[in-house]
């Protein structure tokens, strides 16, 4: 059988090679010779005899010799292996060998041709693609539809036309197509083709059937080139042509990487041209936007129209009102982008932020206003009846500003607190600027329009934060304010606190007058003595002084501890101190004159009974010995050294800036020198001045206290005094160094319990001091038992609270003499002058 077939093959391919030779040799026909010259380029067309070159299986199919199949030319399509598409056959000749084939299960070769009827053109492509026919559909007008699939490229060598159009053809096997490079190439392909993926280059579903399919080189190329060259029905018979697929990897190669720089260089062009879009062109944009917006909301109203109608609804004086519409008129005609729209704007803004006509109806009742400041501060009765004084004055006169008080003393001691309290006795609005640090007096009274980031002053900034024409009004730190060349504040606050000139007062941001005459104005200082001295003239001082440690207690158990347990989200009386512990707190944990500090420890105690009640542990009520856990390690335990009665060393007693009263230790030591006196420390003016005055008064008593003037010439002192920070006042130690120094000399020590006060003359008078108040209560607080002050200091003791007279035995002295004998432990006797030898002068010279 197999022999049979052999030899029907060998025959029909004999006759085959009959027939192309008769073609050959008859050579006369123009149209054959003109194809002949174009048949290394084309395949020429002959007319052959279709029984010989196919075979005869049964009665219907007819089936070609291998290397013969029937063809179909298409306009538009290029066919590559494993492209499936359908095509409808409009030649006859072609629709009936695709039929043929479809009948007898061969495959088709399809060529591009843009010549539409093949036997007119007499050629088609050399390349083409063997494809099989899937289906066939007749259409209505007798011609077909057919389904086919690419398989493999073919070279198209002879074509016959008779009742169906046939080629000769090769298959065309592809080259290089398992080589390293081509799948080097295709994994390159692969990630140029990630970077084009959101480009859409490549349809989706290709490009994921390109990325995600395990597909060899040979069909990776096949694919992408179909779809890189589209409709380019020109670059993909290029394509088809090249059967090297490490060639057509390459073209390929190229053809991306254009893409991508082509791409690339679209995308930064467009950037730029976004970026170049200036500034104000966006501007223009997103004001237009505004605009629209503002529209839909509010129903057109545009700013400067709304800016006109919160003015009118403000009810200022009408000749201030009519000029802060002028500036609104002026915000909408000024050209877009220029600079003084900020400032106009700002402008209109501030006038609306301030109060012009809001207010609080006084409502003052002295009952009722007596039990608000009683409710709130414990003791400072003083205070608290020249408050009553003055709000009965403002109930009766219905004026404000007649004297303007000033609440004086250290920090701490409740001038701020006092301050609201009168707020709110009076039902008015309260408000708060400070004045410390403050050198320049635009900060008062505002800048200029014109300046960058101009703003109105901090009165008026204290205004706006009120919101009523009426409110207290809290200047604090009165005394901290500098003077320099940028003006002096204090004579803008002049003007602020002046009945007679703050109805109109210039704000030079606002310009136009600002009414303060209904503000009640209360300031507040540390040292009165730093007050700017006008300023003081106008004021009424009321001081509030230092807390002794019993006040204290009170404040903390009656006032602080409540607030601070509230403050926490505690029940009243969750937290328990004893007196004894609130005692320690005072004195070990807090250095004051005031109750800030004792304030924050007592929330610190409450911040950690919240977390115990929060995280429901227990907390261990409050003892000395625990203390630390709750407060921290830093307690400051008062050293024995201080209580004296040691040779050389005498408390003094001192105000320590504007904090408190203090004792420090003033010492003297002797050494052999030339009789110099070296400070340890590096002393005020007047510390300075007081040391030297005690050494010329010791060198100039020396005999009458026991000392031999040879000795002193000497010897030198070292003499340390602690330093103060701030404070004038200081230890005003004079008689305290004397003292330090004559028991140094004598080696007679100071009693115990012992601490002084006091400046000192040459002639041995002790002069008066400051800050006594505060000083005896420290040294009653460390635990002195006499305390020497000048006799000049003894009005200074009336206001003395009683727990510190009651522990402390107070010596009022008017000389040095009375001080030695009341401080040292061993009366000083006189002595004879004793002259210096002969070998001591030889040994001092
Ligand atoms: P200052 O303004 O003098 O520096 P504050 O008015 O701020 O001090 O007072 C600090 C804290 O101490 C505030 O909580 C205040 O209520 C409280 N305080 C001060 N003195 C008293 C007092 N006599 N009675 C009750 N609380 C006081």
């Amino acid at each position: 059988m197999q022999d049979a077939n052999e030899k029907i093959k060998q025959k029909s391919t004999v006759n085959i090679e009959n027939d192309i030779k008769k073609e050959k040799d008859k050579n006369t026909e123009d149209k054959v010779k003109s194809d002949d010259k174009d048949a290394k380029e084309k395949p020429a067309i002959s007319a052959i005899v279709k029984k010989d070159i196919t075979e005869k299986k049964d009665d219907k199919v007819e089936k070609l010799k291998e290397g013969y199949y029937y063809a179909v030319a298409l306009g538009n399509i290029v066919c590559f292996p494993k492209f499936s598409f359908t095509c409808d056959v409009n030649n006859t000749l072609e629709a009936n060998g695709v039929e043929l084939a479809f009948k007898a299960n061969e495959p088709i070769v399809v060529v591009q041709t843009n010549k539409p009827q093949i036997s007119e053109v007499g050629g088609y492509d050399k390349v083409g693609c063997l494809c099989k026919v899937n289906s066939v559909v007749h259409k209505p007008d007798g011609l077909i539809r057919a389904f086919l699939v690419g398989t493999t490229r073919v070279e198209i060598t002879k074509v016959y036309t008779k009742e169906s159009v046939m080629v000769k053809a090769n298959v065309l096997n592809d080259q290089n197509e398992h080589s390293q490079k081509a799948f080097a190439m295709m994994q390159q392909l692969k990630k140029q083709l990630q970077n084009l993926r959101n480009d859409q280059i490549i349809a989706p579903q290709l490009s994921e059937m390109l990325l995600e399919s395990e597909l060899e080189p040979a069909e990776f190329s096949n694919l992408l080139g179909l779809a890189l060259s589209k409709e380019n029905v020109k670059m993909q018979k290029v394509f088809l042509n090249e059967t090297d697929v490490e060639k057509r990897l390459q073209t390929l190669c190229d053809i991306v990487s254009s893409l991508i720089a082509n791409i690339d260089t679209s995308k930064y062009i467009e950037r730029k041209v976004n970026e170049n879009l200036s500034k104000t062109q966006r501007e223009i944009y997103l004001r237009e936007q505004l605009h629209v917006i503002n529209d839909e909301l509010n129903g057109c109203v545009d700013e400067a129209e709304e800016f006109a109608n919160k003015i009118k609804e403000l009810h200022m004086p009408k000749d201030l009102e009519e000029r802060a519409l002028k500036e609104v008129a002026r915000l909408n005609k000024l050209p877009f982008g220029s600079p003084e729209i900020g400032y106009v704007r700002n402008f209109i803004e501030t006038v609306i932020e301030l109060p012009w006509d809001k207010r609080t109806p006084d409502n003052i009742n002295i009952k009722k206003a007596k039990a608000v400041l009683d409710s709130e501060h414990y003791a400072l009765e003083d205070v608290k009846k020249r408050i009553l004084e003055l709000l009965a004055v403002i109930k009766l006169t219905g004026k404000v500003n007649a004297q303007i008080i000033c609440l004086a003393g250290p920090p701490g001691v409740g001038k701020t607190s006092i301050a609201k309290s009168i707020a709110k006795a009076m039902g008015r609005k309260f408000t708060q600027i400070s004045l410390g640090g403050v050198s320049d007096e635009s900060v008062i009274r505002g800048h200029r329009r014109t300046y960058v980031g101009a703003m109105c002053g901090r009165i008026l900034a204290g205004m706006k934060l009120a919101g009523t024409v009426n409110p207290v009004f809290l200047l604090d730190e009165i005394d901290k304010m500098a003077k320099n060349n940028q003006g002096d504040p204090a004579s803008a606050l002049l003007e602020v606190l002046d009945p007679a000139q703050n109805d109109h007062f210039k704000d030079n941001f606002l310009e136009i007058p600002y009414d303060l005459s209904q503000v009640l104005f209360i300031t507040t200082a540390n040292y009165v003595r730093d007050i700017p001295e006008p300023l003081r003239d106008r004021m009424e001082i009321i001081e509030l002084r230092s807390y002794t440690e019993v006040e204290k207690i009170h404040i903390a158990t009656q006032y602080l501890l409540p607030k601070q347990e509230k403050l926490a989200g505690l029940r009243k009386g969750t937290v328990k101190i004893s007196n004894e512990l609130l005692s320690t707190i005072i004195n070990e944990f807090t250095f004051e004159a005031g109750v800030r500090s004792l304030e924050r420890k007592l929330a610190e105690i409450c911040r950690k009974y919240a977390v115990a009640k929060v995280s429901g542990t227990k907390v261990l009520p409050l003892n000395e010995q625990n203390l630390t856990e709750f407060l921290g390690h830093n307690r400051v335990k008062t050293l024995d050294i201080f209580k004296g009665g040691q040779i050389g060393q005498v408390p003094a007693l001192s105000v320590v800036g504007s904090i408190t009263g203090d004792v420090m230790l003033v010492e003297a030591v002797l050494n052999e020198g030339k009789g110099e006196l070296n400070l340890m420390c590096k002393p005020g003016k007047m510390m300075q001045e007081s040391s030297k005055i005690a050494h010329a008064l010791v060198k100039s008593r020396a005999l009458s206290w026991g000392i031999q003037p040879k000795t002193i010439s000497k010897t030198d002192i070292n003499l340390s005094i602690p330093q103060t920070p701030g404070g004038v006042e200081g230890p005003s130690a004079g008689i305290t160094m004397t003292t330090a120094i004559v028991s140094a000399f004598t080696s007679n020590p100071v009693r115990p319990g012992v601490g002084m006060t006091g400046e000192i003359g040459l002639n041995g008078r002790a002069f008066p001091i400051g800050g006594v108040r505060d000083k005896l209560i420290a040294a009653s607080r460390i635990g002195l038992k006499e305390c020497i002050i000048p006799k000049d200091n003894e009005d200074d003791l009336w206001d003395l609270p009683d727990e510190v007279k009651s522990k402390l035995t107070i010596h009022l002295v008017t000389t040095i003499d009375e001080v030695l004998s009341l401080a040292l432990v061993n009366p000083l006797k006189k002595v004879e002058k004793i002259e210096e030898t002969k070998e001591e002068k030889e040994k001092s010279e």
